[in-house]
């Protein structure tokens, strides 16, 4: 952990109104205010007022406008622009690290360096698009061009969920506007003051209309950016319940989703690792960010030989996570994020036990506590029956299954609709190999689980999306391919209609 104090930014009053970012220019949201609540105290932090469909439309207009303009600009403009909203995001670091600290209740030092990556991959997507081009393919006939131009589709929608409002609307925005395209921005609804306070560091860095940012719920504002006429392509991270209703509506419009959705990832411990170790890498994989992460691992299956050892050292260490305040350098674990994701682990949790789960540590609301804190659990005696087991949980539980052989094993792993990541320890290439080959996911960890890879594509599969973020390939996914095909001379062909053709 890193030893930086920090103060909680007052409640309520103290706090001023943010407004939204339209065409370069903050108003206030012209429809209801909603309420935004501390998950560490449960007591409102702010109220924003959410934008009227009036704005909405004006947002998309002011982003269709400036999109000729963005795209009209020159290459090395546009990368000057990002790595100037890099520049300010680290002028600004504390101020966003303590606001989103307030918002997702995750622990201040790693949002401080979440900070750090967004700011790294402004800059990456700067660099990238400045070298990445189109191609010029073999032509039909000599005196021809064929050339491959990547465009931007134009005007992005951006929708993304609470846990990582930061890193996540980066992951789109950066290469978003690193190939030409301009944005509408809607955070979800929780986390929208950290949201509307980056909306300044692209206010100061982008020209105007480039970057919107407004705030609503995803019933009215959501809905009507997918649903918008010009809105051209929609970059959504969020639920799969919602993520493929966006897929449906956009499907009748023709219009391109990038649907990165939930998970419920596997991990499988092998007998050829330290035990104890592993042990230590599925806590930290099951626990991050309160088990808030679309790829913390949900589901463990561990062969026999070591089960014993695992999960014993797995009880321990669960059981000595500092749970807390996450303003506190001392915290490992915050509160989840609302009362509804908590009480929906909680009843996973019950029906688990109903048929037969056994919880070895945590399982319970911590004693005294306001916010919405879980305390971390480790369970077996398990089945796939359960909905512990088949429907993604969000939130601090570890599940454990023991197994015997490797082909139980990658098929209990399999045995999913989900498709996002799984991780497995081992010291066995051709464990590695079968892990990679026969898992349906985007991402598999091997010994070192649940990093990101800025410079390595990230999604997932079926249940859990259809797009990839990141890297080269999470660039190429914001440009459309255009074929130009060029006769460099006007001249007649012979399947023109003639005086004597037929
Ligand atoms: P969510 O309920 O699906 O919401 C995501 C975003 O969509 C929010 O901004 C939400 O706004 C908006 N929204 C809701 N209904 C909408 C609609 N009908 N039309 C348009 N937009 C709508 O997800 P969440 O609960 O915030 O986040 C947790 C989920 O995200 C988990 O399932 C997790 O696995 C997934 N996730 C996936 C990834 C990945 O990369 N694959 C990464 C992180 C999280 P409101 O907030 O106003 O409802
Ligand atoms: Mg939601």
């Amino acid at each position: 952990m890193l030893p930086v104090q920090t103060g909680r930014i007052p409640i309520g009053e103290n706090v001023p109104a943010r407004p939204l970012l339209i065409d370069g220019a903050f108003e206030p949201g012209s429809a209801e205010p909603f309420v935004i609540l501390d998950p560490a105290t449960g007591a409102p932090i702010d109220s924003v007022a959410a934008a009227s469909p009036d704005q909405v439309d004006t947002a998309v207009n002011a982003a269709v406008r400036a999109q000729h303009l963005w795209w009209g600009a020159s290459q090395p403009e546009r990368s000057a622009a990002l790595h100037a909203v890099a520049a300010e995001i680290l002028q600004r670091k504390q101020e966003l690290a303590d606001l989103v600290t307030r918002e997702t209740g995750r622990p201040f030092s790693r949002n401080l360096l979440y900070v750090d990556m967004i700011a790294d991959l402004f800059r990456q997507y700067a660099e990238l698009a400045r070298v990445h081009g189109g191609r010029i393919v073999p032509s039909n006939e000599s005196g021809q061009l064929s050339l491959v131009v990547r465009a931007p589709y134009g005007v992005v929608a951006t929708l993304v969920p609470w846990n990582y409002p930061l890193l996540l609307l980066a992951f789109k925005v950066a290469p978003a506007l690193a190939t030409g395209n301009t944005t509408v921005i809607k955070p979800a609804s929780e986390t929208t003051l950290t949201t509307l306070l980056l909306a300044e560091v692209f206010a100061a860095a982008t020209p105007p209309g480039v970057v919107n940012v407004l705030a609503g719920s995803g019933r009215t504002v959501g809905e009507q950016l997918v649903g918008h006429p010009h809105t051209d392509l929609v970059a959504f991270t969020g639920s799969t319940e919602v993520g493929t209703h966006i897929g449906a509506t956009c499907g009748r419009m023709a219009k391109p989703a990038h649907l990165e959705l939930g998970g419920k990832d596997p991990a499988i411990v092998f007998d050829d690792v330290d035990a104890d170790l592993a042990a230590k890498a599925v806590v930290w994989a099951s626990f991050l960010n309160a088990g808030q992460v679309c790829t913390s691992t949900e589901r463990v299956y561990v062969h026999r030989r070591v089960h014993d050892q695992f999960v014993d050292r797995t009880v321990q260490l669960a059981s000595q996570l500092r749970v807390g305040d996450p303003f506190e350098s001392q915290t490992q674990i915050g509160p989840m994020r609302n009362q509804r994701g908590r009480a929906k682990v909680l009843e996973q949790l019950a029906a688990a036990q109903a048929g037969g789960a056994k919880v070895l540590t945590g399982g319970a609301i911590p004693e005294g506590s306001a916010g919405f804190y879980l305390e971390p659990t480790v369970v077996i005696d398990v089945d796939h029956g359960m909905e512990l087991m088949k429907e993604e949980t969000f939130g601090p539980v570890l599940p454990i299954m023991v197994f015997d052989d490797d082909d139980e094993a990658f098929a209990l792993a399999a045995d999913t609709p989900y498709g996002l990541g799984a991780s497995c320890y081992t010291h066995t290439p051709d464990r590695v190999r079968r892990a990679y080959e026969e898992m349906s996911v985007g991402t598999v960890w091997v010994n070192d689980p649940v990093v990101d890879n800025l410079a390595a594509p990230f999604g997932g599969m079926r249940a859990s999306g259809n797009a990839r973020e990141l890297g080269l390939e999470g660039m190429e996914a914001f440009t459309a391919m255009r074929h130009v095909h060029w006769n460099m001379r006007m001249e007649d062909k012979p399947w023109w209609y003639g005086e004597n053709s037929g």
